[in-house]
Order: structure tokens, then sequence, then C-alpha cells
């Protein structure tokens, strides 16, 4: 058996956990100080713009195409094993595009996916009329419909893939945070070696760590000596849950909708009426760091998304919220690599916009190189 310990309960966290406990003589142990899907995770809006991001070549796109391969297995997967079904909107993502100018840029992109295997429509104003009579479309330049891109409900993915993980075998130490990687070397190797990690809870005899702790991972990381580079910083996020008593738009036709960097995202049907989640809000901290939500950036976002959907003026809004979405500084997002300096250490961290999108390829590349690490063999 080696000992696998991951920290951070979040959706990186989470689907990690999953697809290690696959692997036999595996023993996953997830622990988190909060319950899961508290932080970033359970503020995400759940929206997997893969095919109709600008991303084409090289890691951002293989994460993106891995992760958007890996969902259309994944949730039936979960929902098998779980008995509980995860809403997972199949319907596509349609985008509204106020500059005349990008059209070559889209059409382009269309192309590009063609040749990849994936469709990217390009659809003029009639054609939005047609399809989301309910968009405003006086406004618009066209729109992108990607009918294979998806929309997840993030807590119920991490729930899934916790009980899912749990049913082989993997514990959850919800309660317990990592305080410090604690590590000798080991000469003449020039690489440390994590033993053991100092917890809330006392020492934890380790093989192999998994860092998935979103913004814990700076002040995790600033425990060692000498201290790494890496910096994840927060970016705030604000979003609200709203209610209509019609449905916006044809009820057969229920894709994610965005435009202006702004998503309306269709809920499954609920008792009380049509429900769809509205945001988010993108507000960067201060010099030292600090960010509140700011009331009059909701406002934008709300009066911004009633421009694109005029009925959204009678919706109640029921629920409003924010979360922290851990950015790296000064680097791309995300980052998965092993931990400079270490040999049993791994990053899963800093997924700023996208972690629901790049979960599942994200626990797939930890588990590559973990694999690497022990040998290449699932024999272990
Ligand atoms: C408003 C909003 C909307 C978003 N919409 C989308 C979207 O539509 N699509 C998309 O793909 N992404 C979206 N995101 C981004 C997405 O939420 C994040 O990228 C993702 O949730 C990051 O997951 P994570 O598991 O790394 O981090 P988190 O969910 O933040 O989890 C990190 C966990 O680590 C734990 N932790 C920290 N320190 C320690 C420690 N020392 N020991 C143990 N545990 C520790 C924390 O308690 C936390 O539970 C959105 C984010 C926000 C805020």
């Amino acid at each position: 058996m080696t000992t696998v310990a991951i920290v951070g309960c979040g959706v990186i966290g989470a689907a990690i956990a999953y697809e290690l406990s696959r692997i036999p003589h595996v023993e996953v142990m997830v622990l988190d100080p909060q319950p899961p899907a508290q932080a970033s995770t359970g503020a995400a809006l759940g929206v997997l713009m893969g095919i109709i991001s600008q991303k084409t070549k090289g890691n951002a796109w293989n994460l993106r195409q891995t992760s958007l391969q890996r969902y259309e297995t994944l949730i039936p997967e979960l929902e098998a094993i779980t008995g509980e079904a995860i809403p997972f909107n199949r319907q596509g993502i349609l985008k509204l595009v106020f500059e005349p100018e990008e059209q070559a840029t889209w059409a382009a992109l269309a192309e590009v996916r063609r040749a990849q295997g994936f469709s990217l429509q390009i659809w003029d104003a009639d054609q939005v009329k047609q399809h989301a009579p309910h968009l405003d479309t006086g406004a618009i330049a066209f729109a992108v419909y990607s009918p294979q891109d998806r929309q997840v409900n993030p807590t119920a993915l991490t729930h899934a893939l916790i009980r899912a993980a749990q049913q082989n075998g993997a514990t959850f130490h919800i309660g317990m945070a990592a305080e410090q990687i604690i590590s000798l070397s080991q000469p003449p190797s020039p690489l440390q070696h994590c033993h053991q990690l100092k917890t809330t809870s006392g020492l934890l005899a380790v093989d192999w760590v998994v860092v998935a702790a979103g913004l814990g991972t700076t002040p995790l990381l600033a425990s060692l000596h000498p201290s790494p580079t890496l910096s994840v910083r927060p970016v705030l996020g604000q979003a609200v849950r709203v209610q209509c008593a019609e449905p916006l738009g044809l009820p057969n036709f229920q894709p994610a909708f965005t435009g202006n960097d702004i998503h309306i995202v269709p809920l499954p049907p609920a008792e009380q009426g049509y429900e769809y989640w509205v945001g988010a809000t993108v507000e960067f901290p201060d010099e030292a760091g600090a960010v509140a939500a700011s009331p009059t950036q909701l406002q934008t976002v709300l009066e911004g998304a009633i421009a694109l959907c005029p009925a959204l003026k009678r919706a109640a809004i029921v629920e409003q919220w924010s979360g922290l979405r851990p950015r790296p500084y000064n680097r791309p997002a995300p980052v998965i690599e092993p931990l400079t300096g270490y040999d049993n250490v791994f990053l899963a961290t800093g997924h700023y916009r996208n972690g629901i999108l790049l979960a599942p390829a994200t626990a797939l590349r930890v588990k590559q190189m973990l694999l690497t690490k022990l040998g290449n063999s699932e024999d272990l």
C-alpha cells in the first residue's frame, strides 16, 4: 500500500481522490478543515467553457479537451455508483457577441473546432430569435452556439466524487487542516522527501502529498524552507439565484446563456418556479491583498443580465453569495506539477475561473504523475 494525502476537498481534491482511489493498493486520505465544496467550489456556476473557449493548442487546450471527454463518461459513472442524479446540462452554451469585427475570429475558431471533431455554430440574430426568443438581439452582432459544451452543479459533482471515492476505500478527514509539510533530505538526492504532514489533529504519515488547497496553498507552502515562489491570490465573484414565473425562452431549449462575460444558467425545474443562476462579478484584491464584495459590481452584472434577457427584470432574487477564486500570481492557471525541490509532493491548485471545467483533467494528470513516479504500473 502507498498512502496519498490530498490537502483540500473542493472539486479539485475530490476529483483527484476519486481517480486515485481507483488505483489498486493506493490508500487515499483527504483532509479539509471545512465541509466539502464550501470555498470557491461552492460559489461556482459550473459552466464548462471548453469548445467555446479561445484556447486551441498546448496545455490549456489539452486540459480542456481531456476534461470535456472525461465528463461524458464521468457523470454516468458517478450516477451509477452513487445512485443519485447529478444536474448536468447537455444543451450546450449560447454566447451573444456584440462586436461585428469578432466574426472572422469566431469563424476561424469554428473551423479549428470542426477539424478537432467538435461543432461550433455561428448564428445570426434571426437564428437567435428563433431558438432563444427571450434574448434581446437588438444590439448583437451574432451569436455562437456550442452544443457539446456543458454545465454541471459543482456541489452535487463534488459530493458524488467523494461518495464514489469512499466506496473505493478513500477516507475523508473533515475538520482537519494540514499545517506543515515535514520533510527530510536524502543525500545524495538533492530533493527533499515529505514523510509526514503536521495537521490540526497531530502528525500524519504519508508516502505522497497532493496540495489541492486553492487559496490555502500559499500559507501551507510558506512553512517550507526555502519557501516556493508560488502565490495563489483571491479574485472575488458574486452571483445570485433568481426565480421566474415562466421559463426564460423555450422550455425545451435551455442551454447556459452567456454574453459580456455574464452567465445565465438554467437550473432543474423547481416546485417554486423556474430558477436561474446569474453571475458572476470578477473583483480583484487591493495592494494589501484584501477584497470585499462590491454592491456596485453586482448591480452592474445584474443590469447586464437584464440587458441580455429583459424578462429577468421580473425575476425575484432568492439567494445571493460570493466566493474567492484561487488565481496563481504572475503565471497562467492552473498549477499542476511536482513541487520544486520535493520528490513526492504534487501541486494541483490555482484553477482560477475554470476549476470545475478542469477538475477531471487535473485528476487524470495527477494520476499520471503519480503512476510515472511509481514506475508506470497500475498494479502496485
Ligand atoms: C462566483 C464564481 C463562479 C465560478 N464559476 C465557474 C464556472 O462557471 N466554471 C468553472 O469551471 N469554474 C468556475 N469558478 C471557479 C471555480 O470555482 C474554482 O476554480 C474551483 O472551485 C477551484 O477548486 P479548488 O478545489 O481548487 O478550490 P476550493 O473549492 O477553494 O477548495 C479548496 C479547499 O482547500 C481547503 N484547504 C485550504 N487550506 C487547507 C489546509 N491547510 N489543509 C486542508 N485543506 C485546506 C479549503 O478549506 C477548501 O475546501 C467560479 C468561481 C466563483 C467564485
